[in-house]
C-alpha cells in the first residue's frame, strides 16, 4: 500500500537532476551508438552474439554441422571483408557490383 502511493505522487521535480538523467542517458546511448558503428566496420551484421549465421542466404562461413533447427556457426574471423564471402545469384552479384562500382 505504501508502495502504491509512493508511486502515484514522485514528489516536484528537480530539474537538474532530470536533466543531469537525461545528459547520463545521452552519454550511454551515444557510447552504444559509436559501439556499434566502429563494429559494423569489421563484423558481419549476420553474425550473432553467439556466433551463430542468421542469414538467409549461403555463406562459406557457414558451418553447416549443426543439428536441424539451429542457426549454423558462423567461422569468420572477423577479419575480413565479409561481403565478398557470400554466395550471390548471378543477377545479384550484377547489381552488387554495378551498385558498388563509382
Ligand atoms: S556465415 Fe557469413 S553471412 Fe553468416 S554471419 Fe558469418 S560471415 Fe556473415
Amino acid at each position: 500500500m505504501a508502495d502504491d502511493k509512493q508511486r502515484s505522487s514522485p514528489g516536484p521535480i528537480n530539474r537538474g537532476r532530470y536533466e543531469a538523467s537525461l545528459k547520463r542517458l545521452d552519454d550511454i546511448f551515444r557510447d552504444i551508438s559509436d559501439s556499434v558503428t566502429e563494429v559494423s566496420k569489421w563484423r558481419c551484421p549476420y553474425k550473432n552474439v553467439k556466433d551463430r549465421c542468421t542469414a538467409n542466404f549461403g555463406c562459406r562461413n557457414q558451418d553447416r554441422s549443426v543439428p536441424e533447427g539451429e542457426l549454423f556457426i558462423c567461422l569468420s574471423d572477423d577479419n575480413l571483408d565479409y561481403r565478398s564471402a557470400w554466395e550471390l545469384l548471378d543477377d545479384e552479384r550484377t547489381n552488387l557490383d554495378k551498385e558498388t562500382s563509382c
